[in-house]
Order: structure tokens, then C-alpha cells, then sequence
């Protein structure tokens, strides 16, 4: 065996590790890059693999791909254990595993539960980034859960917000929301649905809601609306027939009509498969995105495996680069 090429080794990075390293920037152009890459063909995502345990409660799966153009092969392993919070742990776990994609080998492990947080925000602040528009000021959040911290802090960095609105179905979770907007210095106020509407220029909806909370009519012309909290078959953020009035663009068509917010309107042909665009595509330059100030244009964010393991990788590359990752030989 002397003469065999050595593994390269084993990188781990743990959970407080990513929390340190991966900022939002990173997150933000990883995730753009990957989008990219997807809609140019570069960048595949495999089936998804999500079964019930039939113990502890538990959903479990992966989600793998390969980014040819990053050279990142991998898989999210994990899913939501209900119990956990009991337990003072979240309820949903996951763990990153990066191979390499000259040889199979794996390369690194790496803790996926703030990266989770963190690629669903850069999803969102990406389709900000480029379909919102420039003159957007007033930010309305709806849900005020684990996720909606992260979001509203990426939106924040994308236009020159001065004020943020919000709703939720369980109202008193919104002071933890409004204390984030303090913190960046941008006032809060609660709001009705209808107010949201009639307000924002931008809207992100990220609750575990199975009815719209949103209908068209409440929507202004102009408006930019991030769909991020529906990513299973049968949740619902937003009226189908919003959907269907506005120019819509996902991370991957493919997930967008079977388990994201344009499931429904595709189940009732108010929309069909060739009117969603990759968002990849606007990144790219291959179209136009926004094409005037008052189209509503809706981003279908249903969460892709290649976003988890596009921010993994960096975690592992920036923990090499500070030599805080741990190695072992394999
Ligand atoms: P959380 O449990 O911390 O918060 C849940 C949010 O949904 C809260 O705002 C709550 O008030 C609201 N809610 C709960 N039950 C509801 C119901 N029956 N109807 C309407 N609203 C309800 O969850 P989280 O971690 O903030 O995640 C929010 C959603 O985002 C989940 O549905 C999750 O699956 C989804 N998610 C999507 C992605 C993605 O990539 N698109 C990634 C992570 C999470």
C-alpha cells in the first residue's frame, strides 16, 4: 500500500465553528454561484429522500447533488425529531458530508443546522438582489419563527429599507422579530395582513402555514413577495391566484411545482411549468428578471441540497484556512 496516493484526510467542522466562519456575504455568493450553475446545467440535484422513521416522530433524508462547476459533491443528511426542543435541542438536525469528486473520498463533515439557516436567507436575499425593485423601502416579514431572524437580516443588506412591517399567525412570537429590526436600526411596526399588503415592496413569507395567508388583492403592483416557508407537499404561504398573476422564478422549477408555493397553482393550470423561470437564469444574464415597475414578480424558494452543500464547502475551506477544522486521517 506504500505507493497508494494518501487520502487528503478528514476535515470536521462543527456547528459553533460554522456560526463563526460562514457569514452572509459568503452564504449569499455561494448560494448565487450554485443557482447559477444549476440553471447553466453545471449543477445537478439528485432526488430527495425524506421517510418517516417511525420512532421518536421523526421525518429523515437527504438531499445530495454535484456542482461540477464548484467541484462540490455531497449530501444533507438529517430531518425534524419533534421531541428535540424538550430535550433544549432543535428540533430540526441535520450534518453536511462532502466528498471528493475526483475519487469518492470524504472530504468533510460539517454541522448543518445554522448553514440551513443561513443558504435559506441567501436564497431569499439573492432573488432580492436581483428582481426587487431598487427603490424598495418598506420590508414586510410574515412568521416570526427560527428562520425569520436570518431572512429579515439578509434582506436588510439588499435595498435601503427604512421600515419594517410584520404579521404572523401566533402574534406574540413578534417581538423577538421586532428586537432583530432594532438591532438594525430599522423600525417595527405589527400589522394586519391587509396593511402588510398595501404597504411593502418587498414581502417574505416563512411560516409552516398549509393555508395562503396572503391573497392577491392585498398585494401592491411592484411588489417583490419571497415564498420560503413551503417545501413539502400541501403548505401553502400565498393564493394560487397570486401566483398566477405574478412573473415567478424559483431555485428549481422541478421543486417549485410538486412541493413549493407554485404547487397549487399548477395543480389548478393557473400556471404552467414554461412560466417559471430558474433564478439562475436572471443571474446569468439569460432573462431579463423584473421588466417594469409594476410587475409583481413572486420567488418560489423551495430549498435545494446543492444550497447546503455550497455553504458547507465554504465552511470547510475557510476552517483549513484558520486551522481551526479538525483532521483526521482516513
Ligand atoms: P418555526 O417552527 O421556528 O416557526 C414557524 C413559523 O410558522 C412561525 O412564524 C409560526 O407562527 C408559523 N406557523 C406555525 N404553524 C402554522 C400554521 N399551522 N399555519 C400558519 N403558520 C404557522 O419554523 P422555522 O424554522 O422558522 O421555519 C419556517 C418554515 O420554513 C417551515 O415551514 C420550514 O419547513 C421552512 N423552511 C424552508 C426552507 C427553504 O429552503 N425553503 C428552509 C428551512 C425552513
Amino acid at each position: 500500500m506504500k505507493d497508494m496516493p494518501q487520502s487528503k484526510g478528514l476535515v470536521i467542522v462543527g456547528e459553533a465553528e460554522c456560526e463563526r466562519l460562514v457569514g452572509r456575504k459568503d452564504a449569499f455568493d455561494a448560494v448565487q454561484a450554485v443557482f447559477a450553475a444549476m440553471a447553466k446545467g453545471d449543477a445537478r440535484n439528485f432526488p430527495v429522500v425524506r421517510e418517516a422513521l417511525g420512532h421518536a416522530e421523526a421525518l429523515y433524508g437527504f438531499k445530495s447533488g454535484f456542482d461540477k462547476a464548484g467541484m462540490v459533491l455531497g449530501v444533507k443528511s438529517g430531518g425534524y425529531w419533534p421531541g428535540n426542543m424538550a430535550k433544549g435541542l432543535t428540533n430540526h438536525q441535520s450534518t453536511v458530508f462532502l466528498f471528493d469528486p475526483d475519487t469518492g473520498q470524504l472530504s468533510a463533515l460539517v454541522g448543518g443546522n445554522y448553514l440551513t439557516a443561513v443558504r435559506t436567507a441567501a436564497s431569499s436575499a439573492v432573488s432580492i438582489a436581483h428582481l426587487a425593485r431598487k427603490d424598495a423601502r418598506v420590508l414586510g416579514m410574515v412568521g416570526a419563527g427560527h428562520q425569520s431572524a436570518f431572512q429579515l437580516r439578509a434582506a436588510a443588506e439588499q435595498r435601503a429599507f427604512d421600515k419594517v412591517i410584520a404579521w404572523n399567525p401566533h402574534p406574540d412570537m413578534l417581538p423577538k422579530l421586532g428586537a432583530v429590526a432594532e438591532e438594525l436600526g430599522l423600525p417595527f411596526e405589527a400589522v394586519s395582513q391587509e396593511d402588510l399588503g398595501a404597504q411593502a415592496d418587498v414581502i417574505i413569507t416563512i411560516t409552516s402555514a398549509f393555508e395562503p395567508l396572503l391573497m392577491k388583492d392585498w398585494i401592491k403592483p411592484g411588489t417583490h413577495i419571497a415564498c420560503m416557508g413551503t417545501d413539502t407537499k400541501g403548505k401553502q404561504e400565498v393564493d394560487a391566484a397570486l401566483v398566477a398573476s405574478a412573473t415567478v422564478f424559483t431555485d428549481e422549477v422541478a421543486q417549485s411545482i410538486t412541493i413549493g408555493e407554485a404547487q397549487h397553482a399548477i395543480a389548478d393550470g393557473s400556471v404552467t411549468e414554461d412560466r417559471i423561470t430558474p433564478i439562475g437564469a436572471v443571474i446569468n444574464g439569460d432573462h431579463p428578471g423584473r421588466s417594469s415597475d409594476d410587475e409583481i414578480t413572486l420567488f418560489d424558494g423551495t430549498g435545494v441540497g446543492l444550497q447546503d452543500l455550497a455553504v458547507a464547502s465554504v465552511a470547510a475551506r475557510l476552517a483549513e484556512a484558520d486551522g481551526s477544522a479538525q483532521r483526521i486521517s482516513l
